[in-house]
């Protein structure tokens, strides 16, 4: 059964959080540009653009301590970051094509050796999913097998409804129980209807034609044709809500510092450079290929699904006009 919730109530239910020290990050403007950001009050939200960056910073952020040391003498202390230290969050007005995204870095992280640290995040955050109204001409997320209103990933999925309030799924006991902590917030009628939703990139690619062309085209020209005008700059992987490389690097002197973990890329020379000086990727096209693998094949063979939800984000930011969703439909019509 769907409940109601209004615009009114959801930014007081905004505030309460807030007002109980619990992180809420939400869609707002910095210097112009929409991010997935704390909010200081239900006032800074925005539900009318997608985010320039994914969600998933909200649980994996850009760069983190790990952990310290420092050097007295001969005494050398290393400290541990203790991952309980994190606060508890709610993810507010996250589109589908980001919530989706969530269950698979949840899959990554949590595969052989966990991250705390992801999990941790994970385990105290809950989702509030937004269906999307809008789409722009970057956007596939329908060709991927999702939809605008997908609630994969949402522990509450808001739909918006004509007037501006909203109808609110509950899909998780997370779900469950935020709205019990705030029952008088939401209500069990509402006459309004839905608005109608977005209608991105119709056409749905064949994903199982796409992973048998991949299986077998390890090595094929067109990954030279296609990818030879990447220049590395990485900026696919950081804006993608389902790439999850991360590097670890030690940052300080003899006597104190820092080890942390920062975002990669595929993309980067340097991801498969040995120590030795060997580079296995040591031209973008392979490079490239990694990515498109990955996505569509290797993450597949693991865990049974797509690494990309059709956000088209790395299709907007890409400063040589490469097209992710271009790039898959030529693949799945060559497997024909
Ligand atoms: S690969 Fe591109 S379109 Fe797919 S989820 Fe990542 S950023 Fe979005
Ligand atoms: S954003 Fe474009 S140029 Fe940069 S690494 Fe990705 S595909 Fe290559």
């Amino acid at each position: 059964m769907n409940i109601y919730i209004t615009q009114q109530n959801l930014n007081t239910l905004i505030g309460d959080l807030i007002a109980q020290g619990i992180r809420v990050v939400a869609p707002r403007l910095n210097a112009g540009t929409p991010l997935y950001e704390p909010l200081t009050g239900a006032a800074e939200m925005i539900t009318d653009r997608l985010p320039k960056r994914s969600a998933k910073e909200a649980c994996f952020p850009v760069c983190e301590d790990i952990m310290t040391y420092k050097k007295e003498g001969q005494k050398v202390t290393v400290t541990d970051i203790d991952p309980a230290r994190f606060p508890e969050t709610v993810l507010v007005g996250v589109r589908p094509c980001d919530a989706v995204a969530i269950p698979l870095l949840d899959a990554v992280f949590s595969w052989d050796d966990k991250d705390e640290f992801f999990l941790e995040r994970r385990r105290k955050t809950t989702v509030i999913g937004l269906a999307c109204t809008s789409a722009d001409d970057a956007c596939f997320c329908t060709a991927v097998g999702l939809s605008p209103g997908e609630t994969k990933g949402s522990d509450l999925f808001l739909t918006p409804l004509e007037g501006g309030d909203y109808a609110c799924e509950t899909l998780s006991d997370k779900g469950e129980a935020l709205i019990t902590a705030h029952t008088t917030l939401f209500s069990e009628v509402s006459s309004a209807l839905p608005l109608p939703l977005a209608k991105p990139y119709a056409e749905k690619f064949d994903l199982k034609k796409v992973k048998a062309w991949l299986d077998d085209n390890f090595e094929n020209p067109f990954w030279d044709a296609i990818a030879t005008r990447c220049v590395g700059c990485g900026a696919c992987a950081f804006v993608c809500p389902a790439c999850h490389c991360f590097d670890i690097v030690d940052e300080g002197t003899e006597k104190a510092g820092k080890r942390r973990k920062y975002w990669d890329a595929c993309g980067f020379w340097k991801f498969t450079h040995h120590a030795s000086g060997h580079n296995p990727r040591d031209q973008q096209p392979k490079r490239y290929r990694n990515r498109i693998m990955h996505k569509f094949k290797y993450y597949d063979d693991k865990f049974g699904q797509t690494l990309c939800s059709g956000c088209g984000r790395c299709i907007r930011v890409c400063p040589v006009g490469i097209d992710i969703a271009q790039i898959v439909e030529e693949i799945s019509k060559k497997q024909e």
